[in-house]
C-alpha cells in the first residue's frame, strides 16, 4: 500500500518536474532570439530613464558646431575656420581638455584654413583627436595637425544593431597591427593626467577601475546617461559669454547640427543625439566611475532556475487562491529585478526571468489544476464503484442470511428431531461460513480493484477448489434437477489465493445453474496444455449472442435473456472473476450462442510445486 502511494506521488512528482523543465526550456530557446534582445533592450532603456542620476556635476562641456554657427559662419565648408574659431575661443577659457570629434584627413581647399587651424591646435592644452576605421586601417588626422595632439581617439559607434541605439561605445578598436582607445577614454585620462593601465578584466586610469569584464570584444563601455540638457551645450557663436561654463571642465567640440552630420544617434530616450554629445555622456560615466555591467550568463541561469523552482514549488504546496497570488508576486518580482539591480550597476536581463516565470508558473498550475481535476474524477468513481460493492456483498448476504434465519427460527419453535436439528445446526454452521466468506471476498475485491491487494501466493490442487465448489453448487443445482458432471478433475497446482479462486469457480458454476433451465446439464472438464491448466464450465443454458457477450465482464451487465429468466443477480460477479483471474496471471475465454448454451474456461498457468511455504507479495 505505501510503495503504491509513494510510486503515484513519485510519477505526480515526476510529471510536475518535466512540465516545469518543458516550460523551463521553451522559455530558454525564445530568450536567444531578437525579441527576447529587443526586450531587454526596451528594459534597459526604461530602468536608464526611471532611475535618472542626480545631484552629479557634470565635467564637460558639448561646445557645438550647430546649425547657427553654420549659418552665420558660411556653412560646412567653412569648417575648419569654425574650428580655429571654436578652439581659439575655448582656450581662452582654460579648459582641462579638449576633444575634437571632427576628423580632419585631408587637406582643406583653403590652404590659410589649415595653417590657422594648426594654430589653434597647436594653442590647445590636452588635445585630443579623432580618427576612424577606414578599409585599409586608421584614418588619422593629417600629420600636421596629428602631431599636435597629446593623444589619438577613435570615435567608433556601437550602435544596437536591432534598435540603432547607442548604448554602448567600444573602449578600445583594433585594426591589424594598431589598437587605438575611445576618444571620450583619452580625454578622460588626459583630465586626470593619468596613463591607461590594462589587464584582461579591466582598465585602470589613476584611482578609477574601468571593469570590462569577461573578455568582451571591443572592452565596451556602457554608458549611463545624464537626463538630457544637464551636460551644458554652447554654441560655437557663444563661446565667449560662456567661457566660466567651460573653465576647468573637458570640452567636446563637435558638430551637433544634425542635417549636417552623419552622425545621427538614438539615446536610450528615444531622442536623437550627435556624435560629440554621446562621447561626452561616455566621458560622464568614466568620470563619475560607476560602471554598469552585465550580469554572467551563469547567474542569469541560475536566476532562472530559482524562479523555476518557486513556481515549482507553488503549485506543489498550495492551491487555490495563495498559490496564484504567490504566482502574480513572483511574477512582479520577476519584472521588477532589472530595476532592482540596475541600481546596483548591474543590466540584468528582463526576458529571461519574466518569461520563465511566467511560463513555468503557467505550466505548473495547468498541470496541477489537470491532475487535481483527475484525483476528482478519480476519487467520486472510487466512490460510486464502492457503493456498488456494497449493493453487491449486501445482495449476496441475503441467502445466507435467510437460511441462518428461517434455521435458528424452526429450531426454537419446534422440538426437532435429533437428527434433523443435526442437519439444521448444520446448515447453520456453513451457510455463516459462506457469510464470512462473502465478507472476505468482499473486502479482497474492494482491494483489488484499487489495486493495492496484497493478495496470498500459495500453492494449491486445482482439483481441491473444484471439488470444494462443486459440493457448494450441487444443492442449488439439484433443486432445478440440473447434473453436474465433472468429467475429469484437473491435474497441478495453482499459484495464489485459494479463497479467491474458489469465488471465481463457484461463481462460473452457480451461473450455469443459475441460466440453464430445469433438467439440464452442466459438464466440468480440464485440459493440462504448455504450462498451462484450462478449466471449463460447459452448460446447456440460455447462452448469449456475440453483442452480449463482449459486455458481460462490465460491471452490472446483464442481458436481456438472462433478466427474463427470472433469475435474480447484480451483474458483479462476472467482473470480479475477471480481475480474480487476471490478478492471477490468467485469462477466461468464453463461447456461447443463444439457447445453446455456454462454455467459460478459465485458463491458468500451473504451478511447479518447489517449496509448500506460502508466501505474500504486495500488488
Ligand atoms: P449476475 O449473474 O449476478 O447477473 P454475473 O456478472 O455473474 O452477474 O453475470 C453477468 C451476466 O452475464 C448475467 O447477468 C448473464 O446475463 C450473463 N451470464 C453469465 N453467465 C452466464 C451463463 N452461463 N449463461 C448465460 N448467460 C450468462
Amino acid at each position: 500500500m505505501k510503495s503504491w502511494l509513494a510510486s503515484k506521488r513519485f510519477i505526480a512528482a515526476a510529471g510536475h518536474v518535466a512540465v516545469l523543465a518543458g516550460c523551463f526550456g521553451l522559455a530558454w530557446s525564445v530568450a536567444s532570439r531578437a525579441v527576447a534582445k529587443r526586450v531587454n533592450n526596451y528594459a534597459w532603456d526604461v530602468t536608464t530613464r526611471d532611475a535618472p542620476i542626480v545631484g552629479w556635476q557634470p565635467q564637460s562641456v558639448v561646445v557645438a558646431i550647430d546649425e547657427n554657427t553654420f549659418k552665420e559662419r558660411g556653412g560646412v565648408q567653412a569648417i575648419r575656420a569654425i574650428l580655429s574659431e571654436a578652439l581659439d575661443k575655448v582656450a581662452a577659457a582654460n579648459p582641462k581638455a579638449v576633444a575634437i570629434d571632427v576628423t580632419l584627413p585631408d587637406a582643406s581647399r583653403i590652404v590659410s584654413d589649415d595653417a590657422h587651424l594648426e594654430a589653434s591646435l597647436r594653442a590647445t592644452h590636452n588635445l585630443v583627436l579623432p580618427c576612424r576605421i577606414v578599409p585599409g586601417g586608421w584614418e588619422d588626422p593629417l600629420p600636421r595637425f596629428k602631431v599636435l595632439a597629446a593623444a589619438l581617439g577613435h570615435v567608433e559607434r556601437d550602435e544596437d544593431p536591432l534598435d540603432g541605439v547607442s548604448r554602448q561605445v567600444p573602449l578600445e578598436e583594433t585594426v591589424p597591427g594598431e589598437r587605438r582607445w575611445a576618444l571620450a577614454l583619452e580625454a578622460f585620462r588626459l583630465t586626470q593626467g593619468q596613463h591607461i593601465i590594462e589587464s584582461p578584466d579591466d582598465l585602470e586610469v589613476g584611482p578609477t577601475v574601468i571593469p570590462t569584464p569577461h573578455g568582451e570584444k571591443g572592452r565596451p563601455l556602457r554608458i549611463r546617461y545624464l537626463p538630457m540638457g544637464t551636460i551644458p551645450q554652447i554654441s560655437v557663436l557663444d563661446i565667449d559669454q560662456q567661457r566660466e561654463t567651460i573653465r576647468g571642465r573637458t570640452v567636446f567640440l563637435g558638430v551637433t547640427d544634425l542635417s549636417a552630420t552623419k552622425d545621427r544617434l538614438i539615446n536610450p530616450f528615444g531622442a536623437y543625439i550627435a556624435g560629440v554629445a554621446v562621447n561626452a555622456h561616455a566621458f560622464e560615466t568614466l568620470m563619475r566611475g560607476q560602471f554598469l555591467s552585465p550580469p554572467r550568463n551563469q547567474t542569469v541561469l541560475l536566476v532562472c532556475l530559482g524562479f523555476t523552482a518557486v513556481a515549482g514549488l507553488t503549485f506543489a504546496f498550495l492551491s487555490g487562491w495563495p498559490a496564484y497570488a504567490l504566482t502574480i508576486l513572483l511574477i512582479a518580482f520577476a519584472a521588477y529585478l532589472p530595476a532592482l539591480l540596475f541600481r546596483e550597476n548591474i543590466v540584468f536581463p528582463l526576458f529571461e526571468p519574466l518569461a520563465v516565470a511566467c511560463l513555468t508558473s503557467a505550466g505548473a498550475a495547468t498541470y496541477q489544476h489537470f491532475f487535481v481535476r483527475r484525483q476528482l474524477r478519480r476519487s467520486e468513481s472510487e466512490r460510486s464503484r464502492y457503493q456498488q460493492a456494497i449493493h453487491w456483498a449486501a445482495h449476496e448476504m441475503r441467502t445466507p442470511l435467510t437460511a441462518i434465519q428461517g434455521s435458528s427460527e424452526i429450531m426454537t419453535r419446534y422440538s426437532l428431531p435429533e437428527e434433523k436439528r443435526h442437519q439444521l445446526s448444520e446448515m447453520i454452521n456453513s451457510e455463516s461460513k459462506r457469510l464470512s466468506r462473502i465478507i472476505q471476498t468482499f473486502l479482497d475485491v474492494e482491494r483489488l480493484a484499487d489495486g493495492q491487494m496484497e493478495m496470498k501466493r500459495e500453492p494449491f490442487a486445482a482439483a481441491d477448489i473444484v471439488e470444494t465448489c462443486l459440493k457448494r453448487v450441487r444443492p442449488l443445482a439439484e433443486r432445478k434437477q440440473i447434473t453436474i458432471d465433472l468429467e475429469n478433475p484437473p491435474e497441478g497446482s495453482f499459484l495464489g489465493d485459494r479463497e479467491l479462486m474458489e469465488y471465481a469457480f463457484y461463481n462460473l458454476l452457480t451461473n450455469a445453474v443459475k441460466y440453464s433451465p430445469a433438467g439440464t446439464k452442466t459438464r466440468v472438464f480440464s485440459e493440462s496444455r504448455g504450462g498451462e491448466l484450462r478449466l471449463a464450465v460447459k452448460d446447456q443454458g440460455i447462452g448469449m449472442d456475440s453483442k452480449e457477450l463482449k459486455n458481460i465482464f462490465k460491471k452490472f451487465y446483464r442481458t436481456k435473456r438472462a433478466e427474463a429468466s427470472g433469475e435474480v443477480g447484480t451483474g458483479i460477479g462476472l467482473s470480479i472473476v475477471e480481475q480474480i483471474v487476471t490478478h492471477h496471471g490468467g485469462r477466461i475465454e468464453v463461447s456461447s450462442e443463444p439457447g445453446k448454451g455456454s462454455c467459460f474456461t478459465m485458463v491458468l498457468k500451473t504451478h511447479v510445486r518447489a517449496s509448500g511455504n506460502a508466501e505474500t507479495i504486495d500488488r
